[in-house]
């Protein structure tokens, strides 16, 4: 796969990159250990003033890298302004944070174990190796670097091929900020590169946001080589709504939480769940909302839903919708691939999905919503959990006791009551089932890549 930046408004070619050399990425895994030997003798106090450097890096260029973020994989730019403020927001939460999050853990009766004292003590790992996806190319890549570098980690980016400019600023913003040379680089290689650069001894581990086809090769190799993986693939989450629900705000919720980022979220509700008994007003409420946004050029300040990131990201979900329409799914809006220039697929609704269907199980990436129709909260639960992925689930309710039944059994790394499912640096965020493992984000995400060393002392 070439690696370059392809404008998906109008599919023209802006610019190609080379690819590594093997010379070059061994070079750059040499940086990268003697950049950890530096990394690792400084102190937090240290670290936290350039992780804030970084932050206002983000917030001083926030208007330069989303529209590199715009052109390069489709976001409208309001949208590409927030994920760059949201970076500076975790950056320094963690320079804030780090230490506390990662302070010694003493035994509180060291007598116990025959100790004077005894802790556990969180230390870092290494090089670490991030493979990234485009949807939010600054957002993914940020929330493994803050806490990766904090904790004292180096790492090492190879993001996607479709946002290899995105990549290089990423691969700069440390450096500039303070931290020591080698401390975060990026690799402009392909996929075929990444099993050679986990193999090395220098990488102790990695961490993977993407499908679950490319989780689940990562993880293979990881497996291979003994390095430890956190991933983060796809998801399918429920949109639950039950009779108590507030209505309107579950409704304009549901249109937000479907098409932010023009449908392309790991955690965005796509298959919406109904209570029969309102059923009918949420549909109609979903499907205005929906035929209302305005579709365009992501540059364009009005655009609410861009362009799909990839043709042939467009073409896999217009296969979806085609193959469900032919099952006998309905469609209230939307359905029809436009004719002209860019990736565009419109807001999409459909009903009547069932199990013979790809989007029944299926991950669909774009804005294309399932909404079903259930009778009780045992259906509705049921249903929710009928998928392989498990990564987030929103559930609208004012009824306490079905808001701690959902909470107890939606089978999802994260459970939302009466909002959208979202990330916040302060929360632990990460899925179960086929949606991944390990946790990104708040105190449990610094720790992944730590080496977690019990220290006894007689
Ligand atoms: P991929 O998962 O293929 O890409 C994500 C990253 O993984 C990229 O850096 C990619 O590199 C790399 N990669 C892909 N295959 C391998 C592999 N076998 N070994 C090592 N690295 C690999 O996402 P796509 O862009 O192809 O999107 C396909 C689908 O993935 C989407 O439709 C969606 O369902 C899901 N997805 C989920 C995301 C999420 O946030 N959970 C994000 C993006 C996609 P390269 O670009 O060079 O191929």
């Amino acid at each position: 796969m070439s690696i370059a930046t392809v404008d998906p408004a109008t599919g023209e070619l802006i610019r190609r990159y080379d690819h590594l050399t093997a010379e070059q990425v061994e070079a750059a895994l040499a940086a990268s250990a003697a950049a950890f030997t530096r990394l690792r003798a400084t102190g937090y106090v240290e670290r936290a003033r350039w992780l804030r450097a970084a932050a206002d890096l983000l917030d001083a260029e926030r208007d330069d890298i989303a529209a590199t973020m715009t052109l390069e994989m489709g976001k409208p730019l309001a949208a590409a302004r927030a994920e760059a403020a949201k970076c500076a927001i975790a950056c320094r939460h963690y320079a804030d944070h780090a230490a506390s999050y990662l302070a010694d853990e003493p035994l509180p009766d060291p007598s116990e174990v025959g100790a004077v004292a005894a802790y556990a003590r969180y230390r870092p790992l290494g090089p670490v190796l991030a493979v990234m996806p485009w949807n939010f190319p600054l957002w993914q890549v940020i929330r493994f670097a803050a806490p990766a570098l904090m904790a004292g980690n180096t790492g090492l980016l190879k993001h996607a091929s479709n946002v290899p400019a995105t990549a290089l600023y990423l691969g700069g913003l440390f450096t500039r900020a303070g931290f020591p040379a080698g401390a975060f680089q990026t690799l402009l290689v392909g996929a075929d590169a990444v099993e050679g650069i986990l193999a090395d001894p220098r990488v102790r581990a990695a961490t993977l946001t993407g499908s679950e086809t490319a989780g689940r090769s990562v993880a293979a190799f990881a497996g291979r080589h003994l390095k430890k993986t956190v991933l983060e693939l796809g998801g399918s989450d429920p949109f639950v709504v039950m009779p108590s629900a507030d209505l309107d705000r579950a409704a304009r919720t549901a249109v937000t939480s479907r098409c932010q980022n023009n449908g392309q979220s790991c955690i965005a509700a796509k298959r919406f769940i109904v209570h029969a008994d309102v059923h009918e007003p949420f549909l109609a409420a979903f499907v205005a909302g929906m035929r209302a946004l305005r579709m365009g050029d992501p540059a364009d300040e009005a655009t609410q839903i861009g362009p799909l990131a990839t043709a042939s990201g467009r073409a896999e979900v217009a296969a979806q919708v085609a193959d469900a329409l032919a099952h006998g799914a309905i469609a209230h809006c939307g359905a029809v691939t436009p004719g002209g220039p860019g990736w565009f697929y419109p807001p999409t609704v459909l009903t009547d999905v069932t199990p013979t269907m790809r989007l029944w199980s299926e991950e669909v990436f774009g804005p294309v919503a399932a909404v079903h129709r259930v009778h009780s909260d045992a259906e509705a639960l049921a249903l929710a959990n009928a998928s392989a992925f498990g990564l987030g689930a929103s559930v609208w309710t004012t009824d306490p006791a079905e808001q701690d039944r959902f909470a107890a059994e939606l089978d999802a790394g994260a459970v939302f009551v009466n909002g959208m499912t979202t990330s916040f640096p302060q929360l632990p965020f990460g899925g179960v089932k086929n949606s991944g493992y390990g946790r990104e984000l708040g105190a449990h995400g610094i720790r992944e890549f730590c080496n977690l060393t019990t220290v006894w002392a007689g």
